[in-house]
């Protein structure tokens, strides 16, 4: 039989009695003398531990095992292979047995040769099962038993007005200070840019850096402040006292709920910064300009909003306009007979969803660069991306900006897409399309600013000639 032999010592163990590489690499040779064995290799590795398998002769060894190099492992006790249940598992399973080579250790007696060596290792996978699930269980034990114990995790920020001594915080009373103050201003009714705005006009005391949204909004949301570690979603009690209330944290939590509601209810009430359902959809059918809203004043009567081209020679207008030396033909468009009519096709078209394959697509533009465009539109998509995101944490007094914002890359976003002409009618654009028409089958049933939202939401632009209107799809 050809046999390779296996040594390893560690560090700390050299000077034990019994366990130098000289030492077993003598009893091994003796005991193959013996048995009429043939060494074929020693594998050494001084100086390694056994905790793992990351040991070069060790590697080299497992590479061996497919080569036919040797029939048998010998080692001088069980825990030179490794004194992991596991890792020697592996090797007398993975490596030895499949490639048909023995495994024998001369201490334990241990020969997988053997009925008896069979049986033993069935009865260490066992232990090699139990081994995995004390480790696991060692872990566990750590965090859940610092949590159940009121201690603070090891990794965890200490948090503004708190101090760290050694498992617990101690409470730094100047900016334990201004956390209960965040808490008072929040449960006041200020919204939370409002708290991080006065902070930092009063000089941000205690902080380095400026307050922002993010870092108010975490004060506000740190269970630590009620005196409890938090562990899987759970409160312990803590070493550490308290600097809030569980009652008062309890309502701001609640109150982050509400007014996250409200912010969402008003961008989806209110996706628009103007005032009239089409504003800024309806475009001249002859130069391509957005018909501008005016005030028609009229004898005896009230006045009529209507909707002009900026480019007409109109005769109250010739003087703004004369400058650009362009005489649109266009005359014009009364807003609510405009209005009544989009509401119409829009009703028409949800009760036939079926006539979508036949609607008009923008026309198409000559001489544009349409990579530019399409590269110029991904980067608006990315900006509305974002300031959605804004919309969702967004408090009252910024809601008014994002809304100009939105406005401002909507009409952006649209004029791009008007000049890359008809969108390609894809199966699902039209798919999305139909499922969003059937929805609004009661259009001329909702509120004004309802319908606005639906019209934006379905129609590109609306080319306006003086005999001829056409709705552009947003398909
Ligand atoms: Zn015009």
């Amino acid at each position: 039989m050809k046999v390779a032999i296996y040594v390893r010592v560690s560090t700390l163990e050299q000077a034990e009695e019994g366990y130098s590489i000289g030492e077993q690499k003598d009893k091994l040779t003796k005991y193959c003398e013996i048995k009429d064995w043939t060494i074929t290799k020693i594998y050494s590795d001084p100086g390694f531990s056994g905790s793992n398998l990351d040991r070069p002769s060790m590697q080299q060894m497992i590479a061996d095992a497919t080569t036919g190099l040797y029939d048998a492992v010998l080692v001088y006790k069980l825990d030179r292979l490794s004194r992991s249940q596991k890792d020697t598992l592996y090797l007398i399973e993975d490596v030895f047995q499949k490639n048909k080579i023995h495994f024998i250790s001369l201490s334990e007696n241990f020969d997988t040769s053997t009925a008896f060596g069979k049986a033993m290792i069935g009865i260490l996978s066992v232990f090699a099962q139990l081994e995995r699930e004390q480790i696991k269980e060692r872990m566990m034990m750590g965090k859940a038993g610092r949590a159940k114990a009121g201690k603070i995790m090891a990794w965890s920020n200490i948090p503004f007005g708190y101090i760290k001594d050694h498992d617990t915080y101690d409470i730094d009373p100047l900016r334990a200070d201004i956390v209960k103050d965040i808490f008072k201003r929040y449960l006041e009714g200020t919204s939370i840019t409002r708290i991080y705005q006065q902070l930092n006009e009063e000089g941000h005391i205690g902080k380095n850096v400026k307050w922002s949204y993010r870092t108010v909004r975490q004060v506000l949301g740190n269970a630590t402040y009620t005196g409890n570690v938090t562990y899987h979603g759970k409160l312990y009690p803590a070493l550490h006292r308290g600097i809030i209330s569980k009652a008062d944290y309890d309502e701001v939590q609640r109150q982050l709920k509400i007014r996250q509601i409200e912010a969402e209810k008003k961008f989806y009430a209110h996706p628009f910064q103007s005032k009239y359902m089409l504003s800024g959809l309806l475009k001249c059918g002859y130069c391509g300009a957005t018909l501008k809203i005016n005030k028609a004043h009229r004898k005896n009567k009230p006045p009529r909003w209507r909707y002009n081209c900026p480019n007409t020679q109109a005769r109250s207008h010739a003087k703004t306009y004369a400058h650009k030396n362009i005489n649109c033909p266009f005359k014009l468009i009364y807003r609510d007979e405009a209005e009544d009519m989009v509401i119409r096709e829009i009703k028409k078209l949800a009760l036939h969803p079926d006539s979508v394959i036949n609607v008009p697509t923008p026309k198409q533009h000559d001489h544009i660069n349409t990579e530019a465009v399409k590269k110029e539109l991904e980067s608006i998509k990315r900006k509305q991306d974002k300031l959605v995101d804004l919309y969702l944490i967004a408090d009252s007094l910024n809601l008014d900006d994002l809304n100009k914002r939105s406005q401002e890359l909507k009409s952006q976003q649209k004029a791009l897409e008007a000049k890359l002409g008809p969108a390609e009618k894809d199966d699902h654009n039209i798919l999305e399309f139909k499922k969003a028409l059937v929805k609004v089958k009661d259009i001329d049933k909702l509120s004004y600013d309802q319908q606005k939202f639906i019209v934006n939401q379905l129609i590109k632009s609306i080319d306006v000639m003086n005999d001829k209107v056409t709705i552009n799809w947003n398909i």
